[in-house]
């Protein structure tokens, strides 16, 4: 077998070995992921990622107080500043909030300061609508791989 073979067969095996690896849900490079929290209880965490949005994030909300449920909600930093209302009346209802980038793109092959700029920007939005809260992240897609454990590593160690 050639060479030119040999490693176009070892760049496919990488590559799709470190697909696995960027949206496995139980492991990741750097960093602890949390995907449960042990409980003797029967509980069940209500996740909604993506918004807010103008009209689906009232109708949310208003089954939400129906049920006396309290959720979490993954914004994206760009929604934020198109439906501050809405961020603002989730805020104001009780339900947490969380960090899910600013532009909602892959967190795979971007450099440390795309990183940066995705959650701090994000980050600010949310804090500036009133939440107070520690804010948790949520990569779009479930996409990580190195650069973004590793600044979550990093930020972390400075707090
Ligand atoms: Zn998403």
């Amino acid at each position: 077998m050639s060479k030119v073979i040999k490693l176009s067969i070892l760049i496919l095996i990488s590559s799709i070995f470190l697909w696995q690896v960027s949206k496995n849900e139980k492991y990741q490079v750097l960093g602890k992921l949390i995907d449960r929290v042990e409980t003797s209880e029967k509980i069940v965490a209500l996740i909604f990622d993506d918004g807010p949005t103008k009209g689906k994030t009232k109708e949310i909300l208003t089954i939400l107080d129906e049920a006396e449920v309290k959720a979490t909600f993954y914004l994206i930093g760009k929604s934020i500043e198109k439906n501050i209302q809405e961020t603002k009346n989730i805020i104001d209802r009780g339900h947490e909030i969380g960090n899910h980038s600013y532009t909602h793109k892959r967190m795979i092959l971007k450099s440390y300061n795309f990183v940066e700029e995705e959650l701090e920007k994000t980050n600010e939005l949310i804090t500036q609508a009133g939440y107070k809260g520690a804010i948790s992240f949520r990569p779009p897609y479930g996409k990580k791989l190195f650069i973004l454990p590793y600044y979550l590593i990093t930020l972390t160690v400075m707090i």
